[in-house]
């Protein structure tokens, strides 16, 4: 089961739950999907992706920049996968589900409005690209990433 942020062409945005993401593709072409306001049929996704910023984002970031980036070897990629999978548990842990209130959240703490803390939830590309040009860091939770070629 896949749930899609979907909005419709009145910027109504809702869920829809799909068994898979063929199940989401027919739905649209036989235009069984409809907004439950306005009940129109030109529904798109909005592209999401879950991300995080933390009180040390930039600390961090600076540590791992200072080490050297060793190339990745093929065999080497199921630790990979498997230390991906021990970050994103970890992140989970220690940060707080803000959803979809992520970009304004990130916001206030930018500037100084709220208290500091560690949070994460849901961007579409146009909020990351958003917090991006006002300096602000953050990072995609391991195993979200945007289906690129599905964008739009
Ligand atoms: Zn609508």
């Amino acid at each position: 089961m896949i749930i899609y942020d979907l909005i419709c062409e009145h910027e109504h945005s809702f869920e829809g739950w799909f068994k898979s993401t063929e199940d989401y593709d027919r739905q649209l072409a036989e235009q069984m999907l409809c907004c439950p306001v306005c009940e129109s049929s030109q529904v798109r996704k909005v592209p999401t992706a879950s991300f995080v910023v933390t009180r040390d984002t930039r600390s961090s970031r600076k540590n791992a920049n200072s080490e050297s980036m060793k190339p990745i070897e093929s065999n080497a990629k199921q630790q990979t996968i498997a230390k991906l999978a021990q970050l994103a548990s970890y992140l989970i842990k220690n940060t707080e589900d803000v959803g979809r209130n992520f970009t304004e959240e990130t916001k206030k703490m930018h500037y100084g409005e709220t208290e500091q803390k560690s949070i994460r939830g849901q961007a579409t590309l146009e909020e990351v690209k958003e917090l991006n040009e006002e300096g602000i860091d953050i990072i995609a939770l391991p195993g979200t990433i945007i289906e690129k070629d599905k964008l739009n």
